[in-house]
């Protein structure tokens, strides 16, 4: 952070207020969510978040939160998921700072505006895209990935020269918390502010008028966020979830595909939004596929997996009870056992599972896996075309044309191909929904367009005017108007 923005922060505290609410660039500290946005948005509008130097010295802030306070995050993320250190740095802790480090490297770039040509008979003149900020963003973060789903979109914000107050998930509170102790700590106090709390506050949140709402989530709140975004015409990115279907087709490498589905699966303990949610296994392979998942799932979390260092608890008993109803959706094929007090569920194989069994019409989110029996690549394409968009599609296949034919014929989000959950680690790929499963897209410079108002500019010359081209009375010159105005 540069000195002047430093020495123009007065120190405040960070909690201040009984009912668990962080207001950080607020005197009053109080509820008054309408004084918040005005004092962000007056900051927005002095114009200090638009110059380069200023984001970058957010993000470098930002980046230096994520290094002095690794061990409170990992502490807390231990803490609300029991999530152990490769997987926090994964997907929380170091994916952030190299995101940030991605950013910082191509922002300058990212920023300039895009010339375009004009046709001649505009000339002299010239056209270009420039990048506008769009003002004062709310964030709503969710649980399963309590930093990145909730500081990611913070970084696109900052990008783009934006303010924001986030709202972290209250499900994984001890994270929700770090982050409101230790982020008014680094960043811009004028432009930022966290807030903690729950449905009340969110509700609260949103009946405020912003210029941008960035929520992650499930579908059904989601339509809550939009309704209240329609009010004021507030463009909204909506990271959405759904069911990811996971092919597996005769030419597959089984083993290979084994390992990373149980790894995409049960990464986070399934709780994942771009985990595979259910396989489709082509028939002539699906019981050596089967075999192969089982000996994998020995392989990464042995004969006892609640002993297991690399498996995490479910977030809350909430989701536990609801997972364990999901079991009696087919037949255990391998794990299924449970304990309540320690929120723990086996890694689960389900067959035999119904395409209406409850397993097969809700989002899983969670340690099972449902694995269905297909005949022919038609089939697969009728299947997921008959469900809602999902938000990732996963093929297993060494045959190009059936994974083109599969590609070519389906819609989702994003795709992987030999592989899944990961796409959202790379940087430049663009990250979101389809339908169902959102709307807009971030990561890297996608996040950057997200968050900016891609403003169309004409400038001309007044040196040249030609006026019986385009001026009234429009009878004259007519051959002329034909000639460069064609139809
Ligand atoms: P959720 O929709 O219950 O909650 C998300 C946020 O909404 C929380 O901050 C919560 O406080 C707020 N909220 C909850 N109820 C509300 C209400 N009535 N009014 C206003 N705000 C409310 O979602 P969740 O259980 O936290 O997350 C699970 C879902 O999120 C899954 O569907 C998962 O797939 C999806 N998800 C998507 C992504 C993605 O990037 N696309 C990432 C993670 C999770």
């Amino acid at each position: 952070m540069s000195d002047a923005i430093l020495e123009s922060q007065p120190k405040q505290p960070t909690t201040t207020s009984s009912t668990n609410t962080v207001v950080p660039g607020s005197s009053k500290g109080s509820l008054d969510f309408g004084k918040l946005v005005a004092d962000h948005r007056a900051y927005f509008l002095s114009g200090v978040t638009r110059s380069a130097e200023w984001r970058e010295s957010q993000l470098r802030a930002l980046h230096s939160m994520m290094k002095d306070h690794a061990e409170d995050f990992y502490a807390a993320l231990w803490s609300d998921l029991r999530r152990n250190r490769i997987e926090a740095d994964f997907v929380d802790v170091k994916f952030m700072t190299s995101e940030i480090d991605h950013v910082l490297s191509h922002l300058r770039r990212w920023m300039k505006p895009v010339p375009l040509s004009t046709p001649y008979q505009l000339a002299p003149s010239h056209a270009e895209v420039r990048f506008d900020p769009l003002g004062v963003g709310l964030i709503i973060g969710t649980w399963n990935y309590p930093l990145m789903l909730t500081l990611s979109p913070l970084v696109a914000a900052i990008s783009a020269g934006n303010c924001a107050v986030i709202k972290p998930s209250e499900v994984s509170p001890a994270t929700g918390e770090a982050i409101a102790r230790f982020l008014p700590e680094y960043l811009d106090r004028k432009a930022f502010s966290v807030v903690l709390g729950a449905v009340p506050e969110t509700t609260a949140l949103l009946e405020q008028q912003w210029d941008h709402i960035f929520f992650t989530g499930g579908t059904s709140v989601a339509k809550i966020v939009m309704t209240a975004a329609a009010k004021n015409l507030t463009p909204v990115v909506l990271e959405l979830g759904g069911k990811n279907p996971t092919i597996v087709h005769s030419s597959a490498n089984l083993r290979v595909a084994a390992r990373r589905i149980a790894f995409g699966r049960w990464f986070n303990t399934g709780q994942t939004c771009t985990a595979p949610d259910y396989v489709l296994a082509f028939k002539d392979v699906a019981a050596e596929f089967l075999k192969c998942l089982k000996e994998t799932l020995v392989e990464f979390y042995g004969d006892d997996p609640q002993n297991s260092p690399d498996l995490g608890r479910i977030v809350s008993t909430h989701h536990f009870d609801r997972l364990v109803k999901l079991l009696d959706s087919g037949t255990i094929f391998h794990g299924g056992q449970q304990d309540r007090n320690d929120r723990f569920i086996a890694p689960t194989i389900l067959t035999n599972v119904s395409p209406d069994s409850p397993a097969m019409q809700e989002e899983v989110f969670g340690p099972i896996l449902p694995v269905l029996e297909v005949d022919s690549v038609q089939e697969v394409i009728q299947f997921v075309n008959a469900r809602p968009s999902p938000l990732g599609l996963y093929l297993f296949s060494e045959d190009s044309s059936v994974t083109e034919q599969i590609l070519s014929s389906t819609s989702s989000g994003d795709a992987d191909v030999n592989d899944c959950t990961l796409q959202p680690t790379i940087h430049d790929l663009p990250f979101g929904g389809v339908g169902n499963s959102g709307m807009g897209k971030y990561h890297g410079e996608w996040g950057f367009r997200a968050y900016s108002n891609a403003r169309g500019v004409l400038s001309h010359s007044t040196k040249i005017d030609i006026g019986g081209l385009r001026y009234p009375p429009y009878d004259h010159n007519r051959i002329l108007r034909e000639i460069v105005m064609p139809s």
